[in-house]
């Protein structure tokens, strides 16, 4: 079987093209590398002895992105290609739909042409907006006008695009997966998350000042109804989502149509607890300052993944003390990243 991985490059496309690899897969990926550094993919090939063909294409060129299609048959294609960073979004909405909404629709036309019909779909549980009650299952609301940003709205129009896409091939199949909080890094420290200047997200963050780069974390909110005041989230392992992508495809194998995914562990944890394990996996102590909230933050989200457990098999297995300790290695083996940043 052979997959195509858009936006393979990135963080979680290149944990999943180590896992493809390793269950046997043979894999090929499409990125721009406008956030990626083609090093990552080196690492996968030494990690797994395996080769990976790699296209330098943008999805918003679909001469380029047939052209690949001409040159290869493909089986399926995972597609994490897209723009992701939430602030940003705000400042560049047209930059957003554009790049995410475009590239994917440029992505189903070629595959259609080419009879490519299984995909799976980098979705996010920022879908669900302001849940209205926790655990957030599939069935959960996903309002567009409780979506905060860009960004989101991005990704829930294009849950709406591919559905409306397979209803009228209903030969089509695709896995929309609605990823809770990915942190962590492979467990080799080859491989991990490499944010363009100073991070978003708080593991990135928090790893970023453990390695002296940064003075002092900033936690956005003290004052939420949470165990302790601060932001409560499903923080899931990289290794243990990538690990759901190859069990989606054998899904899709099923011709189920359009199917729905939470990947989350299930877990809740606060920002002063994520702060504490990273100081216990990494030895260091985390300065930290509580502030005002973040804008658009919500209090607390967390998965109910049990529908992927019983129609996928799938558990994430790696708890927060294993995710600190995976990102802890990259972050301390590669303080600044990949070293060939290809941005
Ligand atoms: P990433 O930025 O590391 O990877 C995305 C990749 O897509 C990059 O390599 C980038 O160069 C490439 N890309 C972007 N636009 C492209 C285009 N037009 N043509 C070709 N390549 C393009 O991000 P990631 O964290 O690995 O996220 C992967 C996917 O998962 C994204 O769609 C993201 O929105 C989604 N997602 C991520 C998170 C998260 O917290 N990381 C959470 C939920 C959903
Ligand atoms: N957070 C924080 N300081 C930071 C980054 C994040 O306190 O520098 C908090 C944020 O308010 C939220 C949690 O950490 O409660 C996770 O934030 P992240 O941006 O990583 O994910 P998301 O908000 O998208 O769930």
């Amino acid at each position: 079987m052979h997959i195509l991985v858009t936006g393979g490059s990135g963080y979680i496309g290149s944990h999943t093209c180590l896992e493809l690899l390793q269950a046997g897969y043979q894999v090929s990926v499409v990125d721009n590398l406008c956030n990626s550094s083609q090093e990552s993919l080196a690492r996968v090939s030494r990690l797994t002895g395996k080769k990976i063909s790699f296209f330098r294409v943008d999805l918003l060129d679909p001469s380029g992105l047939d052209e690949v299609f001409q040159k290869q048959t493909f089986d399926a294609v995972i597609h994490f290609a897209g723009l992701k960073a939430v602030g940003e979004s705000v400042g560049k909405p047209l930059v957003y739909y554009q790049n995410n909404v475009t590239g994917t629709i440029n992505l189903c036309e070629v595959m259609q042409r080419h009879g490519v019909r299984d995909i799976v779909f980098s979705s996010s549980a920022t879908v669900y907006g302001i849940p209205e009650s926790l655990p957030l299952t599939e069935s959960a609301p996903t309002l567009i006008n409780l979506i905060t940003n860009p960004y989101g709205r991005s990704k829930l129009i294009l849950e709406f695009v591919l559905r409306d896409w397979q209803a009228a091939n209903p030969d089509f199949n695709v896995a929309l997966l609605r990823y809770f909080n990915p942190v962590g890094a492979h467990g080799s420290g080859e491989i991990g998350e490499d944010p363009n200047g100073i991070p978003n997200n708080l593991l990135p963050y928090v790893s970023q000042v453990a390695v002296g780069q940064l003075p002092r974390l900033k936690i956005f909110g003290g004052d939420y109804e949470t165990k302790d005041g601060t932001g409560v989230r499903d923080y899931i392992h990289v290794v243990d989502l990538a690990i759901g992508h190859v069990q989606a495809l054998d899904r899709l194998r099923q011709n189920p149509g359009v199917v729905t995914y939470n990947l989350g562990t299930g877990n809740g944890y606060s920002v002063l607890e994520v702060v504490s394990a990273f100081e216990k996996a990494s030895g260091q102590t985390i300065a930290y300052e509580i502030v005002g909230r973040r804008a658009g933050d919500i209090a607390a989200c967390y998965a109910d993944p049990s529908l992927a457990k019983s129609e996928l098999g799938w558990v994430a297995e790696r708890g927060l003390d294993e995710m600190c300790a995976d990102g802890w290695r990259w972050q301390s083996m590669n303080p600044h990243g990949f070293p060939m940043a290809g941005k």
